[in-house]
Order: C-alpha cells, then structure tokens, then sequence
C-alpha cells in the first residue's frame, strides 16, 4: 500500500515535468524524513536530499546551494523564508519546479516563491491519512482530485453543488490494512463540475479554503473563510515576512504582523486604519481588532506557520451561511 501511495505522489510529480533522473530536495519537519533509501533512490534514478525547517535559513540555503536541486517542495511558509533569503541574489540555486503542500498558499506567497527561484510552482494537496489527495496541474485552475486512490465527497450537512463550500468527507479506495470510509478530513473545499482545460477527465476542486476550525466567524454569527486575508488586508504587502490571525473572541480579531522592516509610526498609523477599515467591514462594525508588530511568528511544532487561529469556534459545527 505503501508503495501504491508512492507511486500516487510520483506520477503527480511526473506529470508535473519532474524528470526521473532530476534531483529534489525537500524542506520538511526531520521526524518526517525516511529511516531508509527507496529502491529507486538506491540504484541511483532519483535523488532525494532531506533538509530540515528547523534549520537556520543560512543553513537552509547553504545545502540547497551544495545540493543543486532540480525541484524543490516544502511547507509554503518555509519555502517563503528561503524565497526571502536567496530572491535575486542566488544564480546557483535554480529549479525548474517548486511544489508545495500542507499548509494554505495564497497567491502572494505563490508570486514570491515561483519568482525568487524563477520556477513553475504547483500546489499539493495531502494528508497522513490518504497520502496525495489532489494537485494542481500546468494550467494551473484548480486541483485533479486522485480519484483512482480516493473518493471525495464535499459535505455541509448534505453534499454541496458545484461551486459551493463543502467539508472533505474521503474514503481511502486502497487501505486494506486501516479502511476510512467517509472519513472527515475537517478541510473546507469547493467541488467544480468543470473540466480542465488541459485535457485530464478527473474531477476538480476550484479552491482550498484550509481547516474547517481555522474558519473565523463575524459578530453576527456568519463563518468566514481564512482565505479573506490572503490577500492581506493592507494596500501594499512587500514589508510583510510573516502574517498571522487569531480570533481570540467572538468580537476581537488579533492581527499579528512580523515586518521585514518596521514601518515608519506614521505610516503604520495609516497601515493600520486602512486595513482596519476593511477587516469591520467584513466582520462587523462592533468587531474590536488590534495589530501586534512582532519581530518573528513562532512556529507550530510540526514547523508549519498556522496563519489562521480561531480561538472560538473549535468543536462547532460547520455550517456556512
Ligand atoms: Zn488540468
């Protein structure tokens, strides 16, 4: 089974222009990397180099350099880090391709990484549970779900149309050993009837709008997708490094804010009103919001950065409205 999950993720990369013989590196959490080599990895046809995100990024960047990746996939914000790191400087790290999973990639993070390694970027969308559930293909407009290793229904107490936000309900169609059936994922997506323009007759999902509990909810009551703040709700975002929500009540939303550079008292001032303007008018006029300037977000202890926190609404169910 294990093998059969491998050969799931590969062909997602190989369509994907990954070539057999390229070399990746993947950024990831070190608990995560293999105790043994593949067969494959031992006669030499794909090379794989394990890099820690608890590095330092010097470090990071360091291997990367060494290693002369082909291809290079990670947690989105960890890949961010590095993209700041090597963005224009760094003409000895060039992959064609960036892949990326596990966490919510807006598309300004999108912008930064496939520009800073000047590479073709694809999302990844997987779990422990189902290995690679869906990936984006080069046309870049929604995600091929693996419906020959999964079946996946989008749920809001009955299934959801097409277009309409629904949660991940999966049954795994090759576990023999640990059967999930109507398994919920507690990821909120939406299901598209199209097909995609690239030929490829699987199903679609339009859009991943991240962890059901990670849903913020207005001062009237209505749930809220993360999604509404990437983009970030400030006009211009380039002295942004790390970004994170928590809802910490039912009427305040916490915006905590690492810059690359602190911006000048006034400006932050007219930052901040603007952008506060915005997040009432999507939440409620009654909804107290504060901005905490930080000099770094701490990460998860899986290494990932959870952008959305909500304090409140774990444990409810999920209805949208
Ligand atoms: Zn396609």
């Amino acid at each position: 089974m294990l093998q059969f999950y491998a050969a799931v993720y590969n062909r997602a990369l190989l369509e994907n222009g990954l070539r057999i013989r390229d070399k990746m590196a993947v950024v990831t959490d070190p608990r995560s990397f293999p105790k043994r080599r593949s067969l494959f990895q031992r006669l030499g046809i794909t090379k794989y180099a394990y890099i820690s995100i608890f590095d330092s990024v010097e470090r990071q960047t360091a291997l990367l350099r060494d290693f002369k990746p082909d291809a290079i996939k990670g947690y989105a914000s960890s890949l961010l880090i590095l993209a700041a790191e090597i963005n224009g400087l760094e003409r000895e790290i060039k992959p064609r391709l960036v892949f990326t999973s596990a966490e919510l990639l807006e598309d300004s993070s999108r912008k930064i990484i496939s520009s800073a390694f000047d590479a073709e970027l694809f999302n990844l969308y997987a779990c422990s549970e189902f290995s690679l559930l869906a990936l984006e293909c080069k046309a870049h407009d929604g995600y091929h779900i693996n419906a020959d290793s999964v079946l996946m229904e989008f749920l809001d107490g009955e299934a959801v149309a097409s277009g309409e936000k629904g949660m991940v309900v999966c049954a795994g169609l090759y576990n023999d050993v640990m059967p999930l059936i109507r398994y919920e994922l507690k990821d909120v997506a939406d299901p598209s009837e199209g097909k995609c323009s690239c030929g490829v007759s699987l199903p679609l999902i339009k859009s991943i709008e991240g962890r059901a509990d990670d849903f913020l909810v207005a001062t009237d009551g209505r749930l809220i997708s993360p999604t509404v703040f990437f983009p970030y709700p400030f006009d211009s975002v380039d002295w942004i490094r790390q970004f994170r929500v928590i809802q910490e009540g039912r009427r305040k939303l916490v915006i905590q804010v690492a810059p690359k550079k602190a911006p000048g008292a006034q400006s932050r001032s007219q930052i901040i009103e603007a952008a506060e303007r915005k997040i009432r008018g999507l939440f409620g006029e009654d909804m107290e919001v504060s901005f905490d300037f930080v000099d770094e977000i701490p990460l998860e202890p899986s290494g990932k950065l959870r952008k959305v926190i909500s304090r409140i609404n774990s444990g409810k169910r999920f209805r949208l409205s």
